[in-house]
């Protein structure tokens, strides 16, 4: 196939060759006007690696608090202590909150709060032991680089010695949040008060070695420029080079409403399709690329699917994060209306674990689902 965009045709061949883009290369993926010739590419890679499988997860999200020390002006989520909203679940609520859904094959816990001062290490602890004791066959993936930090500081542990204690109650992954965009330029604007770039790729290169998987994600759509996105991208490849420990990327579409920052529009389906398609072509080394529905709608992220996307990410039953800041998704899905998606986009469905192994028995009978 060849492209109206000369630039695609050069990248076209570099791909076919094996050879990694390069930064200006990621740039020019940004700036082409032809998104159909951009997911072509995209979509090329994505089948290469992954066929005509969709993954997603029986997941659910559990916040344990929203009070944080913070100030992320991209926030809607977090609360100060004494303000109106603001939650810090205790044990037995957590117990409430997973027993509410003990009748459903629930795979993995996606378990991230606020920066709250109230809370030590030991909360953190019992936090996990209690999720394993209530759901043994789950995998726990919790806390962002950003609480992982604030436990290292707080317990005066090293990094090290606060990641064994927690992979020692039950912690199995880290989700990806937390970096935002790996800029000085944006953290100095936009949160200052929380970890910096060298900080967070510090510490997720710390949780690599400790053995732990991770994603890595990237918030897009505010102040960030494409200069900083594509560097964002060449950070994370360049660690996943070094470590292997990143499961995936996925590209988050800012929600403004709620935030200081609700001035700002919401991004375009234009641009949310090119930082899938972008990050599948840029991180050659990461195997799955999400689209993830709650932040771009299920049905951009059906679309999705076809401009490089592999996972839809999970059911999640109450997500809070993004719905304060004005999310109109759906706050969960079904497994029957997470595979019904797939399918009419004309995938074949595979329900997986936290590690992208298939689900015995529950995926689409008749379909290869080995990877
Ligand atoms: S984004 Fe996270 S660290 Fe920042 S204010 Fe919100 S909860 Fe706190």
């Amino acid at each position: 196939m060849r492209f109206t965009d000369s630039r695609l045709n050069r990248i076209q061949d570099k791909i076919s060759a094996g050879d990694r883009l390069t930064f200006n290369e990621g740039l020019a993926l940004y700036d082409t006007r032809d998104l159909l010739g951009l997911g072509a590419l995209a979509d090329a890679v994505r089948r290469k690696r992954h066929g005509n499988r969709a993954y997603f997860v029986y997941n659910q999200h559990l916040n344990y608090t929203n009070i944080c020390a913070n100030t992320c002006l991209f926030c809607a989520f977090s609360r100060k202590e004494g303000e109106p909203g603001g939650f810090t679940l205790s044990m037995d609520e957590v117990r409430e909150a997973l027993a509410q859904r003990a009748d459903e094959p629930i795979r993995e816990l996606h378990v991230v709060g606020g920066l709250n001062p109230a809370l030590g290490l030991g909360y953190y602890l019992e936090l996990l032991e209690t999720i394993r004791s209530a759901r043994p066959e789950a995998t726990i993936k919790a806390f962002t680089a950003v609480e992982i930090d604030y436990l290292s500081r707080t317990s005066k542990l090293s990094l090290q010695e606060t990641i064994s204690k927690l992979m020692a109650a039950g912690l199995s992954m880290l989700p990806g949040g937390g970096a935002e965009v790996l800029s000085d330029r944006v953290h100095e604007k936009l949160f200052r008060k929380k970890i910096d770039a060298g900080r967070w790729l510090e510490i997720v290169e710390a949780v690599h070695r400790a053995g732990l998987k991770s994603n890595a994600t990237m918030l897009y759509g505010h102040i960030e420029t494409a200069e900083e996105r594509v560097a964002h991208l060449c950070r994370l490849r360049a660690l996943q080079d070094r470590t292997g420990g990143f499961s995936a990327f996925i590209p988050l579409a800012f929600h403004s409403k709620n935030t200081a920052l609700s001035h700002l529009p919401a991004t375009t389906a234009f641009d949310d399709l090119k930082a899938v398609a972008v990050s599948r072509l840029m991180l050659d080394n990461i195997e799955h690329i999400k689209a993830y529905w709650v932040m771009i709608g299920e049905k951009l992220a059906q679309v999705a699917l076809s401009f490089g996307a592999d996972d839809l990410d999970g059911t999640i039953i109450e997500e809070k994060i993004t719905h304060m800041a004005g999310a109109t998704s759906a706050k969960g899905l079904s497994r029957n209306e997470m595979i019904r998606l797939i399918e009419s986009a004309g995938f074949d469905p595979v329900e997986r674990d936290s590690f992208y192994r298939p689900v015995a028995g529950a995926t689409v009978p008749g379909k290869e689902t080995s990877q």
